[in-house]
């Protein structure tokens, strides 16, 4: 008889068994493969996603921070001194004076003159603000203070320029030049109107 051998059948339906284990084996796992895959690129979506709203959110909190000391403002001269009609010259020591103007809704706090050298090479003397109008506690919102340097020669005042220094609402300190340049101060504030 030929055939089937029946004898060897177990073999057989064990081998096909096994191999149609194989083929799902293979089946589950390629599609396990897929999962993971699309997982992965669910995962690093998501953690692209994150990283753009952490940047917008710091973004818009940087924002916020400037948004108080973007509205104060300065404008600083030198005055003083006496016209000597003799010589056509003004004589006598001078003053810085400079129009501090809050016109943001809040109060800033800490208000006070600096002076800076205007070079390295030409720092001279440091100026001391005056003493009668050198430190403003508070300024509410569109208040208008003036400040002045302790007197000194136009030469000196030349060489030290005025910086104001005032702390917003948050409690963040800035430094806002004659120029308008504001900048963040790190530490704390070594300007002796600020000793007091
Ligand atoms: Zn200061």
């Amino acid at each position: 008889m030929g055939g089937i051998d029946w004898g060897d059948a177990p073999t057989w339906v064990a081998g096909a068994f096994a191999a149609v284990a194989a083929y799902y084996a293979r089946g589950t796992m390629k599609s396990q493969q897929k999962q993971i895959e699309e997982q992965r690129h669910f995962i690093a979506e998501q953690s692209l996603n994150l990283a753009l709203e952490r940047a917008q959110l710091s973004a818009a909190a940087e924002d916020r921070k400037w948004e108080q000391a973007r509205q104060i403002s300065m404008k600083a001269w030198i005055q003083g001194g006496r016209f000597d009609r003799a010589t056509g010259q003004t004589e006598g020591p001078r003053v810085w004076s400079a129009e501090v103007l809050n016109g943001s809704p809040v109060a800033i706090w800490a208000i006070h003159l600096c002076f800076v050298p205007a070079d390295q090479d030409a720092a001279g003397p440091g100026l001391e603000a005056n003493p009668e109008g050198r430190f403003r506690h508070s300024l509410a919102a569109s208040e208008k203070e003036y400040l002045f340097s302790a007197p000194a020669p136009l030469a000196v005042l030349e060489r030290n320029r005025p910086v104001l220094h005032f702390r917003d609402d948050g409690g963040v300190e800035w430094a806002l030049n004659e120029y308008g340049k504001l900048t963040e101060k790190s530490g704390d504030c070594q300007c002796p109107a600020a000793q007091v």
